[in-house]
């Protein structure tokens, strides 16, 4: 298949490992937003959390909560914004969760910066179209 991410996966081509088990691999970005810039992926390839079987989901985030805990001991930020671009966004149609460090007065922005569309549907009646 003819996809970057798979490519890395297998090692046909090289990545900087931070993290790696039997279905998830977490290494650098390598045109990193901060020090420490990771992405965590899923072995098996998936464009998004819907294109993956549960369980698969399920064990990536447990990759990425053990590849947070290793970044926060190898570079001692002050936080992190973990994020994923889920089609809107996304360059690599392979999923990807970025862990990205964060220091106090980086300059960085939070999630709530990201998207200003608002919502011209009260909270109310979007409740009730999950019924
Ligand atoms: P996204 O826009 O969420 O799809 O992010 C894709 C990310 O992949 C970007 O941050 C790129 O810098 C990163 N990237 C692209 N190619 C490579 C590569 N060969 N090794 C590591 N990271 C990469
Ligand atoms: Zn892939």
């Amino acid at each position: 298949m003819d996809c970057l991410f798979c490519e890395i996966a297998s090692g046909a081509i090289p990545s900087y490992k931070v993290y790696e088990d039997e279905r998830a691999l977490a290494f650098l970005d390598i045109n990193p937003l901060a020090k420490g810039h990771t992405l965590v992926i899923p072995k098996m390839h998936g464009g998004t959390i819907l294109d993956l079987p549960e369980d698969e989901v399920t064990h990536l985030f447990r990759a990425v909560q053990k590849t947070t805990a290793r970044v926060k001991e190898i570079i001692k930020p002050d936080g992190f914004t973990l994020g994923v671009n889920h089609e809107i966004g996304q360059a690599v149609p392979h999923l990807h969760v970025h862990i990205i460090p964060r220091w106090h007065g980086d300059s960085g922005i939070n999630i709530h910066d990201i998207v200003r569309a608002g919502s011209d549907t009260s909270v109310e009646e979007v409740a009730q179209l999950f019924g």
